[in-house]
């Protein structure tokens, strides 16, 4: 799965009062919590009055996947480039 699913399932969940881990799959969670992404979701869909459509939701979260470039695991193994936490061990298993 892409960051971009990874992202949606994500929201979709948090949408959906359903458990999510600290930040989307693939994404530092130290960094996510930081940067304050969830409260971005809010804002956009806030924004929006909670009327948006599939391009609108989907060129915001192409946005925010572009953003977190720096704090998104692209192997196996992986070191956030922002903060320096090592999750090459702790994904998954
Ligand atoms: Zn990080």
């Amino acid at each position: 799965m892409g960051l971009i699913q990874n992202l949606k399932s994500y929201f979709n969940k948090k949408d959906n009062n359903e458990e999510t881990g600290i930040a989307p799959e693939g994404v530092c969670p130290n960094c996510w919590g930081k940067q304050e992404w969830e409260g971005e979701y809010y804002k956009f869909k806030k924004g929006h009055d909670g009327n948006y459509d599939d391009d609108t939701y989907n060129n915001f979260v192409q946005d925010v996947a572009r953003k977190l470039d720096k704090i998104t695991a692209k192997d196996n193994e992986y070191i956030c480039e922002t903060c320096k936490m090592d999750y090459s061990i702790s994904s998954n298993n």
